[in-house]
């Protein structure tokens, strides 16, 4: 998903990404300009645009703001013409949408900062001229940038408060759900009826055709969340005994870097735990072991390997163990069962045990199915 999306800025600590599906609203633009054309209608095109994508970067850091308040600080997010969706580590995101309160308060302080852009366009607009001008039809228009920017911020004030999943409005719904079900069933729930309300949506296309747009975008931005949602259940779901790996080769602090080297070579394994009498004291690399002997010649896996590592459970979900190796940029997990080695976890091996995991699950499924 962050292949459709391009960097734009980072304000306030988050990282702004812009959907490609913009592209698509600028050229909507454009075609209801068409046959007015020149290059100034290119230029305010442009410019309305982009005042698209400033009230909603000033949307999103409303949420920024507030959920680094609470304690959640968000990294990155991706701008949809109709929203952003925050990217980052989701079992962030899911810890603070299970709590009703703290995602209402996240999710409303996303339309109240268009609510306060609006009011005060609209001030400073009455103020200027009379009410009919706010009014006249095209509300958002090339021709009135002013008149645009009220009503952009009115309409995102609006939209974002439908209960339709991925819309803030249907995060509170979500939370709400999520109070009376298991989280994952919930997120299907709003996804679900944030789909019926995209579906309808795009149906009022054939009156109003920029509601089909919207329509679509939140359709995409649903599909967006709910594949985060269910990567984290999947993570959570597995635990370290259902993909660690039992075979594994071990070094000796004792061992010179070159037999280390060689061990290596024969085992296909790039990542070893180093165990002295039974007890794990450390980790070594490949890449550690070949830097080492380049810097300093030939040594001992003692002098060469990290003593700063972590460890897992059998029982400790991938996700848990997954923090811990991306927290401390490590590539290998020891799994210890009573203070003894049983298997390892490494990336190297994740994606290779995981598929292999979802085979064999599948397997067992339909030779249960033929009994
Ligand atoms: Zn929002």
């Amino acid at each position: 998903m962050r292949n459709w999306s391009f960097f734009i800025g980072r304000f306030a600590g988050v990282d702004f990404r812009l959907h490609m599906t913009f592209l698509f609203l600028l050229l909507f633009i454009l075609l209801g300009e068409v046959g007015r054309g020149g290059p100034a209608t290119i230029l305010r095109s442009s410019i309305l645009t982009l005042l698209a994508v400033v009230s909603l970067v000033l949307h999103e850091l409303g949420h920024a703001w507030v959920a680094a308040r609470q304690g959640f600080p968000v990294k990155a997010v991706i701008l949809l013409p109709v929203g952003g969706v925050a990217i980052g580590d989701p079992s962030v995101q899911v810890d603070s949408a299970r709590s009703l309160r703290r995602e209402t308060l996240i999710a409303l302080a996303g339309p109240l900062v268009n609510a306060i852009f609006a009011a005060v366009a609209g001030g400073i607009l009455l103020s200027r001229g009379p009410a009919s001008m706010l009014l006249s039809p095209p509300l958002i228009s090339v021709n009135n940038l002013g008149v645009s920017f009220f009503w952009i911020n009115t309409f995102l004030f609006g939209l974002n408060l439908l209960p339709a999943f991925p819309l803030d409005g249907g995060r509170i719904l979500r939370a709400w759900l999520a109070q009376r079900m298991e989280f994952r069933q919930a997120t299907r729930r709003a996804v679900n009826l944030g789909h019926i309300f995209a579906g309808l949506l795009m149906l009022s296309g054939v009156w109003v055709q920029w509601l089909m747009l919207v329509g679509v975008f939140i359709f995409m931005a649903a599909q967006m969340e709910e594949r985060t949602v269910m990567f984290q259940s999947v993570v959570e779901a597995v635990h370290m005994e259902d993909i660690m790996l039992t075979e594994f080769s071990i070094l000796s602090p004792a061992d010179t870097l070159e037999d280390a080297l060689n061990k290596a070579v024969h085992s296909l394994q790039d990542d070893f735990p180093v165990v002295s009498g039974g007890d794990l004291v450390g980790v070594i690399t490949r890449q550690m072991i070949v830097e080492r002997l380049r810097r300093e010649g030939n040594g001992y896996v003692q002098g060469a390997m990290s003593k700063a590592f972590e460890i897992a459970s059998r029982t400790e979900s991938l996700g848990s163990a997954f923090r811990k190796l991306t927290s401390r940029g490590l590539s290998l997990i020891p799994v210890v069962d009573q203070e003894r080695l049983v298997g390892i976890v490494t990336l190297q091996h994740l994606m290779h045990s995981m598929g292999l995991l979802a085979e064999s699950r599948r397997l067992r499924r339909q030779m249960e199915e033929n009994i």
